[in-house]
C-alpha cells in the first residue's frame, strides 16, 4: 500500500517544533510565556507546541487590527490587487500542499483522502474569493425623479473568527478568505485542539502581501480568549463555527454590542433514501455521509431513513461495506476512517451508543472504542451502526459528532419529510431518488440549509453552506457571505436646480 510518506520529500511539517501568534504582522511568544501542546489523535504524540495568547495579546491584535482597518491601506487598495494577493495565498498554499496535508492529518488523526480533499478546499476558496470579490458592488436603485441613490458596500471592520477542530484549515479559509477579500482585518482564533494549520495560513497570508494586522492568528483558549474577543467592545463581527451551546452563548455576549454574528452550529442531518434509488449509488453515498472525517461533520448524514420495500437490501448492502471501512494509518491511502479527535470526543461517543443500548436499540456494526493495530494509544471508534431506534432516543436527537449513524425504515413521502424535519436543527440533508419530480418535492420542503440530491457531497466554493433552525445562521463559502462581511451604505442625493424646502418657512 503506498503512503504519503513513501513519496513525499520534505516532510517540513515534522521538523518544526513551535509556532508562533502572529500578530501585526510579527510573529511573537504569548506574553506570559504559556504554551499549547498538539497532539496526534491517530497515536497520542506530541506534535508540536504553540504559543497560547493571553487577553494582552489579544489585545495587541485588537489594536493592530483596528489600526490596519481604520487607517490602513487594505481596503482602500483597488480590488484588483486584493484579488491578487488572495490568489498569491493560493499559489503559496498549493507550493505548500504536502506540508499542510501532513500537518492537517498530524494535528486531527483525518485520513490522507480527507486532508488532501479538505487542503485543496482551503486553497480553492480563496481562488473562489479572488474572483467573487471583483464583482461584488452596491447598485443603483430608482428613485423619484431629480434624487440619485447608489449602495457602497463597505467592509464591517475588524472580525473575530473562531475556528472547531474538524475543519482547521478548511474553517480558516472559509473565514479569512471572504473578510479580508472586502478589506477587513480579522483575528482568527483556531480550536486549541487544532492551531497548526491555521498559523501557517497566516505566515503565508504575510508572505503573499498582505499588510501587517490585518491577519492575526491567536490560537487559546475558547473560554478565556474566545470569550475576551466576543465582548470586546472594538470588534465590529463575529464569525464562529462550533457547537449551538457555544453559538448561544457568543449570541449573547455580542448582543451587548450588537456585533454582527454568523454562526455555523451542530446538525443532524437527514438522509432519505426512497424505494425508487439507485441503490448502490445510495449505499456508497450515505457511507461517506456518516463516516467521512469520522463522523466529525456538523453536516454528517446521521440519520438515515430507508423506504420499507427496499430496507432490507439497503441494510445488507450498507452493512457489509461498513465493515469494510479501514482504520489504522492515517498516511496509508488506503485507510477510510481516521481518529477521534481527543478522549472526551470519544467519551462522549461512546456514551451516546452506550444510551442507545440501554434505551433499547439493536447496535448492528461496531458500537465500540478501537485500537488499530499500531495505533493502540490513539482515539478511535468503530464504524457504528444502531437500529430500533425511534425519534424519543437521544442518539436520534442530539448531534454525536463521531462515526455513528442511526437507521430507519419509512412508508412514505410524507412521513419520510416529516422525520427529516422532527430535529431542532437545519443543516444538511440527503435524497436519493431516479424520480427527479420526487427529489424536487421533497428538496423544497425539506427545512434545512443544504440538500444534497442523489450527491454524497454537501459544499464546493461557491455553493453557500448554513444551517436552518439551531443549526445557526448566516451562510458560507458563497458570494453572499461576502454581505455577510460588509455593510451596506446607501447614499441618496438630490440634484434638482431649485434648492427644497421642505419645511416651507
Ligand atoms: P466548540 O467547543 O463550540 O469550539 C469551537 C471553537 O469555539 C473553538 O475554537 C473553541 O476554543 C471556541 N470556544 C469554546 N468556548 C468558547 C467561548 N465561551 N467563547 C468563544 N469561543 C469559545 O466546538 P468544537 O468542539 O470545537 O467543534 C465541534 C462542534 O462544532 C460540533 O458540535 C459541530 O457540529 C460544530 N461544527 C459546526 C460546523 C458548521 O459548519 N455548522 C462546522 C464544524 C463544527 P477551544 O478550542 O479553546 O475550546
Ligand atoms: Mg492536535
Amino acid at each position: 500500500m503506498t503512503t504519503i510518506r513513501d513519496n513525499d520529500i520534505e516532510q517540513e511539517a515534522m521538523k518544526r517544533s513551535f509556532y508562533h501568534l502572529i500578530v501585526n504582522g510579527e510573529k511573537i511568544k504569548s506574553s506570559t510565556g504559556e504554551t499549547i501542546k498538539t497532539y496526534n489523535p491517530a497515536t497520542g504524540e506530541l506534535v508540536a507546541e504553540v504559543a497560547k495568547a493571553s487577553k494582552e495579546d489579544v489585545e495587541k491584535a485588537i489594536a493592530s487590527a483596528r489600526d490596519a482597518f481604520d487607517n490602513g491601506k487594505w481596503k482602500m487598495y483597488p480590488v484588483g490587487r486584493r484579488a491578487q494577493v488572495l490568489n498569491k495565498i493560493a499559489a503559496i498554499m498549493r507550493s505548500r500542499f504536502n506540508e499542510l496535508v501532513e500537518l492537517e492529518i498530524l494535528d486531527t488523526g483525518k485520513t490522507f483522502h480527507a486532508a488532501q480533499g479538505q487542503v485543496s478546499q482551503a486553497i480553492e476558496d480563496f481562488e473562489f474569493y479572488a474572483g467573487a470579490i471583483v464583482g461584488h458592488r452596491g447598485v443603483v436603485n430608482n428613485v423619484p425623479g431629480q434624487f440619485h441613490n447608489y449602495t457602497e458596500k463597505e467592509p464591517v471592520g475588524v472580525c473575530a473568527q473562531i475556528i472547531p477542530w474538524n475543519y482547521p484549515l478548511m474553517m480558516a479559509a472559509w473565514k479569512v478568505a471572504p473578510a479580508i477579500a472586502v478589506g477587513c482585518s480579522v483575528i482568527v482564533k483556531p480550536a486549541s485542539l487544532t492551531p497548526l494549520t491555521a498559523i501557517i495560513l497566516g505566515e503565508i497570508c504575510l508572505e503573499a502581501g498582505v499588510p501587517a494586522g490585518v491577519v492575526n492568528i491567536l490560537p487559546g483558549s475558547g473560554s478565556d480568549i474566545g470569550n475576551f474577543l466576543v465582548e470586546h467592545p472594538q470588534v465590529d463581527k463575529v464569525a464562529f463555527t462550533g457547537s449551538t451551546p457555544i453559538g448561544k452563548d457568543i449570541m449573547g455576549k455580542a448582543s451587548q454590542s450588537l456585533k454582527r454574528v454568523t454562526l455555523e452550529l451542530g446538525g443532524k442531518s437527514p438522509n432519505l433514501v426512497f424505494e425508487d434509488a439507485d441503490i448502490d449509488a445510495a449505499v456508497d453515498g450515505s457511507l461517506f455521509g456518516i463516516f467521512y472525517n469520522s463522523g466529525q461533520s456538523c453536516e454528517a448524514r446521521s440519520r438515515l431513513y430507508v423506504h420499507e420495500d427496499i430496507y432490507d437490501e439497503f441494510l445488507n448492502k450498507f452493512v457489509e461495506k461498513t465493515k469494510k471501512l479501514q482504520l489504522g494509518n492515517p498516511f496509508d491511502k488506503g485507510t477510510h476512517v481516521g481518529a477521534i479527535i481527543d478522549q472526551v470526543q470519544l467519551d462522549t461517543i461512546d456514551s451516546y451508543v452506550q444510551s442507545a443500548r440501554k434505551e433499547g436499540a439493536e447496535i448492528l456494526v461496531g458500537g465500540n472504542i478501537s485500537k488499530p493495530n499500531g495505533y493502540e494509544n490513539g482515539f478511535w471508534y468503530e464504524p457504528t451502526i444502531i437500529a430500533n431506534v425511534n425519534h424519543d432516543m437521544t442518539v436520534v436527537k442530539e448531534e454525536i459528532f463521531g462515526p455513528v449513524v442511526v437507521l430507519m425504515k419509512f412508508k412514505n413521502e410524507k412521513e419520510a419529510i416529516r422525520l427529516a424535519n422532527d430535529t431542532e436543527f437545519g443543516l444538511g440533508s440527503a435524497i436519493w431518488s431516479k424520480d427527479g419530480a420526487r427529489a424536487t418535492r421533497v428538496a423544497n420542503q425539506i427545512q434545512a440549509g443544504i440538500v444534497m440530491v442523489n450527491c454524497p457531497f454537501s459544499a464546493f466554493p461557491g455553493t453557500p453552506f448554513g444551517g436552518y433552525k439551531q443549526s445557526g445562521f448566516g451562510r458560507e463559502l458563497c458570494i453572499e457571505t461576502l454581505d455577510l462581511y460588509t455593510e451596506t451604505k446607501s447614499i441618496l442625493s438630490y440634484y434638482g436646480s431649485r434648492p427644497l424646502n421642505p419645511f416651507g418657512l
